[in-house]
């Protein structure tokens, strides 16, 4: 790991009060305590921006979309298609048309898998995963197997949490037609070289999906500087809305895929004898949207935007190197996930402590964060654990919260061993 971020710690404690004030929740006491919210990759908190734009859009141009030519439809329509062109601004897309709103990571995924997978995958060809995956990122793959008659293949984790490319490279063959990864560990923070290892993939002729979910508030995202084919995000993991997520796709992939739903806006013309669909990407997006949602996320992108993308990751990443050296003097604990190039998770274990356990005690002094097997349970697997403790950070945590963990935690200790 990067130690170098320590020396902006002052500079950012600064500017993360003032961050802080624009989030309501962070004033909640949890069993009398101030909340301390350590579950970052779960889920984020809203600022006032996304909830105010959620609460304008229903109070003054709640209205369906692409539909009507009154005043209020075509307001929100304006708004949802700005928000659109606020997505493909924030990815580098290169243009609107090929982002198409979901409802989160795991919906994206799943259209992928069933629209351009179903379509093109046929019996004995083969879909590489990471080790790293979380479930969404494994399940969806497996149906298509099932459906198909396609195999899996899995790239294989080291001790640190990384991914071991040689062994990438191996896995290739005739039959690779798809490659599925995480673009950031859920459960351990490992950031994956997934520029080079898309450049492997496209050297085979092998498409590459990008699981974005616990990248996309943390690290850069150009998808045409990665050149991935498809790149996955959920809203609320940027502090907008839940129930809203992001699948962009290269547009020739896009255009030459079979909708994934069937219904309203989807369709150009409907008769019994034949239906014609919609243009990119409206083909995709059957049924009313989440309107307000989408709203929420375009006013979570310009709040971001603000704040700016870089001093976030450097405030996150002097945060984790302070806290990393922190939790490693505690006796007993055992980090799982030491990858050199890491966002803001530390997932760990306690010697004598359930992991449950710790998040129970840790809840009662008022500190949030995640504890079980993350749905990664084949990464917790190779690590030989059922279950770690995760904190994981987001812009507005603070260096004395970081100080409450190891507090709380040390508390823990002391329980366990009287
Ligand atoms: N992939 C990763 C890496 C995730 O962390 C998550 C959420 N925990 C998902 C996919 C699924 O996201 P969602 O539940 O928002 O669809």
């Amino acid at each position: 790991m990067n130690m170098q971020g320590e020396l902006q710690l002052g500079a950012d404690e600064l500017a993360v009060q003032r961050w802080r004030a624009d989030f309501p929740i962070l004033q909640t006491c949890v069993h009398g305590k101030p909340l301390v919210y350590l579950d970052n990759a779960a889920t984020t908190q809203k600022p006032l921006a996304v909830i105010e734009a959620e609460d304008r859009y229903y109070r003054h141009d709640n209205s369906n979309v692409h539909r009507g030519v009154h005043s209020l439809s075509q307001r929100a329509t304006d708004a949802f298609e700005a928000a659109r062109v606020k997505v493909q601004r924030l990815l580098n897309a290169a243009s609107p048309n090929e982002i198409v709103f979901v409802r989160g990571t795991t919906e994206a995924i799943n259209l992928v898998a069933q629209s351009y997978g179903r379509s093109r995958l046929r019996e004995g060809d083969e879909i590489i995963v990471s080790g790293l995956e979380h479930h969404s990122n494994i399940v969806p793959w497996q149906m298509l197997c099932q459906q198909v008659g396609a195999k899996l293949r899995v790239i294989p984790v080291n001790d640190a949490g990384e991914l071991k490319l040689e062994a990438y490279e191996r896995l290739f063959g005739p039959h690779t037609r798809m490659v599925a990864l995480a673009h950031v560990s859920n459960a351990l923070g490992t950031v994956v070289p997934v520029k080079a290892m898309t450049d492997i993939a496209h050297a085979h002729d092998v498409p590459v999906l990008l699981d974005g979910a616990q990248a996309i508030a943390h690290v850069p995202v150009d998808v045409q500087a990665l050149d991935c084919d498809f790149y996955a995000f959920s809203s609320h993991k940027l502090y907008g809305p839940m129930g809203v997520g992001v699948l962009y796709g290269k547009a020739e992939l896009l255009n030459a895929m079979p909708p994934y739903q069937g219904g309203g806006d989807m369709i150009r013309s409907v008769s019994f004898e034949h239906t014609e669909y919609n243009v990119l990407p409206f083909k995709f997006e059957a049924g009313t949207p989440n309107v307000a949602g989408v709203i929420g996320l375009g006013a979570a992108i310009d709040y971001l935007s603000a704040i700016g993308f870089e001093a976030i990751a450097a405030h996150e990443h002097a945060l984790l190197v302070y806290a990393t050296r922190a939790v490693e003097q505690i006796p007993g604990l055992r980090l799982i996930g030491t990858a050199h190039d890491k966002t803001g998770i530390l997932s760990f274990v306690l010697k004598d402590a359930h992991a449950h356990d710790v998040g129970t005690i840790l809840d009662h002094q008022g500190i949030a964060i995640r504890t079980g097997h993350h749905c990664a349970m084949p990464l917790m697997e190779r690590f030989g654990v059922p279950a770690t403790a995760r904190a994981s950070f987001a812009l507005y945590n603070t260096r004395r919260e970081a100080d409450a963990l190891v507090a709380g935690l040390e508390k823990v200790v002391e329980l366990f061993n009287t």
